[in-house]
């Protein structure tokens, strides 16, 4: 069973429900909607669709709604693109029509911006594919001098090097987002751009007064976040390294290490984390992967990240669902590999822990990954339980049986955890464990005599409660 998740991000190559259900099929367990595209009616009709289809398939699949942040953009050109050459002038300026661009000069939407930057600076535009220097800022004017060139159109992105942007994390519109997203039942928020731990907290707190439930993501796609890592992810749910922007603002040669550091921190700080961006960019035109993505969706596993993600892959590729399936393919090679199949951990060896249920699921984990057992096999209503067992390297599947769909749908992201869906109508531990092993045999898991780990709390639907820890055989009804 493949442990690492697999995130794939909606667009006109994935919406329908044929192409749902296939993606489902070869590995999905968690699907983004990429609310910088499309309206509220469109990113609902997707969300009911794809409960329809994974209800259809007998699957959890979780939703993550990624809110567009403060992404600064170019206006549009007259004639949609220009041609930059290296060393020609060109300026940025919020003042001009913001459909009249031309070779020369093009609208921002960010009147900020000249007060972010200054001579010397260097601006980075469509994610590093054209640079140029700030040689001076005169009221809304940055003047540039191009140093690399090419095709520049409409509404491209600009990041200056560095870091050190000024807007805030959540827009108004994204703030709109997030209260349609809480209504609507979306499992995670992503958070773009975030600099600090109070843009999670102000998130956090907007997500709480619409009455929302969803857990947080805080993407690490500034120079600002690697500088408050530690307090970003102990103010989120879940971390996910954005590579794209990131390797713009911090230049890629050190973005293997951020990555390693960010998933290393994450893990031990009880947080989950998604790799994401250009995992299998060239299949978009193509059918197989390079060895190069091959190599690089291996190491994210190796590094121990949660999920890897696809994006344009899969929204608007042209083999969406053969990307899919060649990283669930890569993803269980690398977790074959000695050092991923480890059962060796030292997590939190040194630590007191926080609580009876931390306790337990270290404790599970610990003789879990010293004794032959088949399966780790824990009741929990919000899924914590799964999450911090999660946390620790092991190669043995933890079932989670819930009640609650909508913890299911969220801890599909666990990377080794597997929702299960589960009623427990009995007072006394025997007959759950009666029929938990049922239907982990019923689903071939598990086999009579197998000896499995089962936790709960001694109290029924009690969040945090999980007070129990039993070893034994699987017994048939
Ligand atoms: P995006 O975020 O795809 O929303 O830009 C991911 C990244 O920047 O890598
Ligand atoms: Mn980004």
């Amino acid at each position: 069973m493949r442990r690492t998740k697999i995130i794939a991000t909606l667009g006109p190559a994935s919406e329908s429900p044929e192409q749902l259900e296939k993606l489902f099929k070869a590995g999905v367990d968690v699907v983004r909607l990429n609310f910088s595209h499309g309206t509220w009616d469109d990113h609902q009709r997707q969300i009911d669709r794809v409960h329809a289809v994974a209800k259809r398939c007998g699957r959890h699949i979780g939703i993550i709604g990624d809110l567009q942040g403060p992404k600064i953009r170019i206006n549009r050109f007259r004639d949609g693109y220009v041609r930059l050459t290296e060393g020609q002038s060109f300026a940025l300026d919020s003042a001009l029509d913001p459909e009249a661009g031309t070779i020369d000069e093009v609208g921002v939407a960010y009147e900020q911006l000249v007060r972010d930057v200054a001579a010397g600076d260097v601006l980075l535009l469509d994610d590093g594919q054209i640079a140029m220097v700030v040689e001076s800022v005169s009221g809304t004017r940055i003047n540039c001098r191009v140093t690399v060139g090419g095709t520049l159109s409409d509404k491209k992105g600009i990041n200056r090097q560095g870091g050190g942007m000024s807007a805030p994390a959540l827009s108004d519109k994204d703030l709109d987002d997030l209260r349609r997203a809480a209504a609507a039942g979306v499992d995670w928020i992503a958070v773009s751009f975030v600099r600090d731990a109070d843009d999670i907290h102000r998130a956090r707190q907007v997500l709480e007064d619409a009455g929302g439930t969803g857990h947080i993501i805080a993407k690490i796609e500034r120079a600002e976040a690697m500088g408050n890592l530690e307090a970003i992810i102990d103010a989120s749910d879940g971390v996910m390294v954005a590579r794209g922007d990131l390797g713009v603002e911090m230049g890629f040669a050190g973005l293997a290490g951020m990555q390693k550091t960010i998933i290393k921190l994450a893990r031990r700080r009880h947080t989950v984390c998604i790799t994401a961006t250009q995992m299998m960019e060239s299949m978009i035109h193509s059918q197989l992967p390079t060895r190069a993505e091959v190599s690089d969706v291996a190491n994210a596993v190796m590094d121990g990240t949660d999920a890897v993600m696809l994006s344009a892959e899969t929204a608007v590729g042209e083999y969406p669902v053969k990307a899919v399936a060649a990283m669930a393919e890569v993803c269980i090679g690398a977790e074959t590999y000695h050092q991923s199949a480890s059962r060796m951990s030292r997590h939190r060896m040194d630590d007191r822990f926080g609580a009876v249920d931390e306790a337990i699921a270290m404790s599970v984990m610990y003789a879990a990954n010293h004794l032959d057992v088949e399966a780790i096999i824990a009741l929990t209503e919000s899924g914590t339980t799964a999450l911090w067992m999660s946390r620790i390297r092991s190669d043995i599947p933890i079932f989670a049986f819930t009640n609650h769909e909508s913890t299911r749908r969220r801890i599909s992201l666990y990377r080794g955890v597997y929702p299960v869906a589960y009623e427990n109508v009995h007072e006394h531990t025997e007959p759950i464990f009666r029929d938990v092993c049922q239907l982990l045999i019923d689903q071939h898991h598990v086999q009579p005599g197998d000896l499995v780990i089962f936790t709960k709390g001694s109290r029924r639907g009690l969040t945090g409660g999980t007070n129990e820890m039993r070893i034994l055989p699987v017994t048939g009804l």
